[in-house]
């Protein structure tokens, strides 16, 4: 068996996967959204006869049929769906290259170029946080969710002395971690992970515009200190998942120093915005922050599995980490700080932060603010032409999230699936139902950096069409 295949068997599948590739890359539109089949069709385009191979040619023609046919298409320009980007072409050629060169980025000695990228990324991107040189740490993760739990891990760490040794079985008090009701339930995962429990974490209610009220945060870090509870850790989100709310983060931080709790910036979409001059602002207080999560793959168009985690307590991943093993190369201190191994929860890793390298490399950061500029502006259009055509909307962001139904059924769950299911059955646009507080409402968000108003027109076309249908055929009279 020949594991690289011939040269010229290679040359062929390269020529077939350029034109496949090219073909869904330059016509995503062509697809439909998405389609819903039944397991059992899916089950009919897998092959699962591995008794023999099958030529490479093959094999790539039918995963390109499966994914096709049974995907939703977060490249398409009228996914208007969860924060799931179109890939930037440049991005994607490093996961290609990584595919081919595999470098191990555990150990600096491995690969000390990529291990010096990612560096060079952290301390970059921490900068544009706020954070100051020589403070700045943190580490490339697969999504928000490690980065979150990395966080968790790093401040149990810095608050418990001996957690590295005795994990929560050693905490004489029970911890809590705060965030708000409308933040992302990765918190209570990381909770989980972490050896908490999800009873570990408190829900702060948040105002009529889903941001962390700060005067219940304190009410009830107050009950928990009365309880005998040791609060430890607050998640303040910077534009939340449903409709974009940026937590108040300066009156958190004070709040956070005065209990001296680990402040923790979810900044898993809203920190794209710290690219622009413009909405830079908006972030303002995020440099008080211990550590942020940053997903790359949502804003900055790269594709899945990337993530930053930064920190401004540069020894407290290696605390956290740090394991010695004697397998591994010693490495002088510095550099041993700098594999994955040592600081990070991944142990062999793959050279993640290149899909945001090759895209700085190209466009900089220029072309990351004009892009994201643009989007932000895509995002004011549906918000104009939904309320032109009568949709009330119920969200006050500048991000590029729309929460919106028609007024008169704003309490009516039935309009709101009729609109989510119909619109994804017809396939021309993907969006979802949110419960915007007690309204029951949709959501639209531009994630993608080719939406243009043709794109949102044809959106507001088919919410208008889908409108009709039910207050002709289905609304009760
Ligand atoms: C997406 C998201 C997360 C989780 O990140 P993953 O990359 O999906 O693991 C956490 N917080 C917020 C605000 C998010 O939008």
């Amino acid at each position: 068996m020949n594991f690289n295949l011939t040269t010229a068997d290679r040359n062929s599948v390269w020529g077939l996967l350029q034109k496949k590739l090219e073909d869904y890359y330059a016509h995503t539109e062509r697809l439909k959204t998405s389609v819903y089949p039944t397991r059992k069709e899916v089950h009919e385009v897998l092959s699962a006869n591995f008794e023999r191979g099958r030529s490479t040619q093959e094999a790539i023609k039918e995963v390109f049929h499966g994914l096709s046919k049974y995907a939703v298409h977060t490249p398409h320009p009228s996914y208007f769906g969860m924060f799931n980007p179109r890939p930037n072409f440049p991005s994607i050629t490093a996961d290609i290259i990584s595919a081919v060169m595999n470098p191990q980025l555990a150990a600096w000695g491995h690969a000390p170029y990529a291990v010096e990228v990612e560096h060079l990324l952290i301390q970059e991107i921490g900068k544009k946080f706020g954070y100051k040189t020589p403070q700045i740490d943190g580490v490339f993760a697969t999504g928000g969710q490690e980065a979150h739990i990395t966080g968790m891990l790093c401040a149990l760490h810095e608050k418990y002395p001996d957690f590295a040794r005795t994990g929560a079985r050693g905490l004489n008090k029970q911890p809590v971690v705060y965030c708000s009701s409308a933040s992302h339930h990765a918190t209570i995962k990381a909770a989980r992970v972490c050896g908490l429990g999800a009873d570990a974490v408190k829900y702060i209610e948040v105002n009529e515009q889903q941001e962390m009220r700060v005067d219940k945060l304190e009410h009830q870090i107050k009950a928990d200190i009365r309880d005998g509870l040791q609060p430890f850790f607050v998640f303040a989100t910077m534009g939340t998942t449903g409709s974009g709310a940026i937590d108040p983060i300066k009156k958190i931080a004070v709040l956070a120093k005065k209990y001296n709790l680990w402040l923790h910036a979810d900044a898993a979409y809203g920190g794209a915005v710290r690219l622009t001059k413009e909405y830079s602002k908006l972030l303002d207080g995020i440099e008080r922050s211990d550590s942020i999560t940053f997903d790359a793959h949502k804003w900055l168009s790269v594709p899945m599995a990337t993530s930053l985690f930064l920190t401004k307590h540069p020894y407290v991943l290696g605390r956290a980490f740090s394991i010695s093993a004697n397998f591994m190369p010693q490495e002088e201190d510095e550099i041993d700080r700098l594999g994955s191994y040592t600081h990070s929860i991944q142990w062999s890793r793959r050279f993640i932060g290149l899909k945001l390298y090759m895209p700085l490399l190209v466009f900089g950061w220029e072309g990351y603010e004009q892009t994201i500029m643009h989007q932000i502006k895509m995002g004011q259009y549906p918000k104009e032409q939904l309320t032109i055509h009568g949709w009330k909307l119920y969200n006050k962001t500048e991000l590029p999230i729309a929460c919106f139904t028609d007024e008169q059924h704003e309490y009516d769950l039935n309009f709101s699936k009729y609109i989510y299911d119909s619109v994804l059955e017809e396939g021309s646009a993907w969006i979802i139902n949110y419960p915007y507080e007690e309204f029951a409402t949709l959501r639209a968000c531009i994630t993608n950096y080719d939406t243009n108003e043709g794109h949102l027109d044809a959106l507001i076309e088919v919410l208008n069409r889908k409108r009709e249908q039910y207050i002709k055929k289905i609304a009760p009279k």
